[in-house]
């Protein structure tokens, strides 16, 4: 098709075309390496069954290889001034809906109701990294029904979502995202690879959901506040951590048994901590709640 785009001729053709002024505060990066959009669409393993939201479609250039790959594609997109330049590059593909929305404030669960009948969608994207977090949080606890997220992200933060406890990468982030969905780093993206180049590395991870999470917990809510207070400080021992955190309101005493319940030392700091064992504190101390 000779609208394909994918390469970095035919997106500044489109730029000048339009007159399009990239927007810094939108994150607008745009994908122009076809060996990159191939790679991502394979991690993804759509078929013609699937229905793929696509989070920032810019003007397009992935959207047209999801619309190959999928059976149907939703994009949401920000900024109004790529909705003309869409409606250009996408009008060979009739399976591609375009929302101009803030994906922040579209409700995915009802999208994927609407136009997937509820059964789980994938989401592919080449995300606008200063809402990366609410973006991925937002989608698995809203319980939007979804098989994969499969997205380029800042290369840092695909490591934070991989990393292990006892490594300077592993977090609040960590847990979370492996308390959901299993991470696999797919790629790591140069800045080379986009108009205009970012200034930091990219790299492509698949989070694969969990149809039942790893670990057990009777409270996912406590079991958040306490990786929460112990990510905040995280030079202070547990302890210390969870005696100091304005969101928890256990006593020393009984901070200092639920760490003996769990079989750990008493000064041992909560980026030690595996999932199970922050899944088990959290069971601990729903207990002594009741
Ligand atoms: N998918 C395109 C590509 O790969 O070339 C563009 C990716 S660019 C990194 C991020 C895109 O997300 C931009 O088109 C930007 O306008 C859009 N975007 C930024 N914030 C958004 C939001 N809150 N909701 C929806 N789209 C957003």
């Amino acid at each position: 098709m000779d609208n394909k785009l994918g390469n970095p001729q035919k997106t500044i053709e489109i730029i000048q075309k339009y007159e399009f002024a990239f927007q810094k505060k939108f994150g607008q990066n745009f994908l122009i390496d076809p060996h990159v959009l191939e790679k991502i669409i394979r991690a993804a393993g759509l078929t013609k069954e699937d229905m793929v939201l696509e989070i920032g479609p810019g003007i397009g250039t992935m959207t047209q290889y999801l619309a190959e790959a999928a059976g149907k594609v939703i994009a949401v997109e920000i900024d109004t001034n790529l909705i003309p330049i869409l409606g250009e590059t996408l009008k060979d593909y009739s399976n591609v809906t375009v929302i101009n929305e803030d994906i922040l404030k579209v409700d995915i669960k009802k999208l994927a109701e609407e136009y997937n009948g509820g059964r789980p969608i994938k989401v592919v994207a080449n995300l606008p990294y200063y809402i990366t977090t609410p973006i991925i949080m937002g989608l698995f606890e809203s319980q939007v029904p979804i098989d994969n997220i499969t997205v380029m992200v800042q290369k840092e933060v695909a490591e934070r979502m991989q990393a292990g406890p006892g490594t300077k990468d592993y977090g609040a982030l960590s847990l979370a995202v492996q308390y959901y969905a299993e991470p696999y780093i797919v790629a790591n993206v140069p800045p080379n690879c986009f108009i205009p180049r970012p200034n930091v590395g990219s790299a492509v991870i698949r989070l694969t959901r969990y149809e039942e999470s790893p670990v057990q917990v009777v409270s996912p809510k406590l079991m958040f506040q306490l990786i929460r207070a112990s990510f905040n400080q995280r030079r202070k021992t547990l302890q210390n951590g969870l005696n100091n955190s304005p969101e928890l309101s256990f006593s020393k005493e009984e901070i200092a048994r639920a760490i003996e319940q769990l079989g750990v030392s008493p000064t041992v700091r909560g980026e030690a901590l595996t999932l199970k064992q922050f899944a088990d504190l959290a069971n601990i101390m729903d207990n002594m709640q009741k």
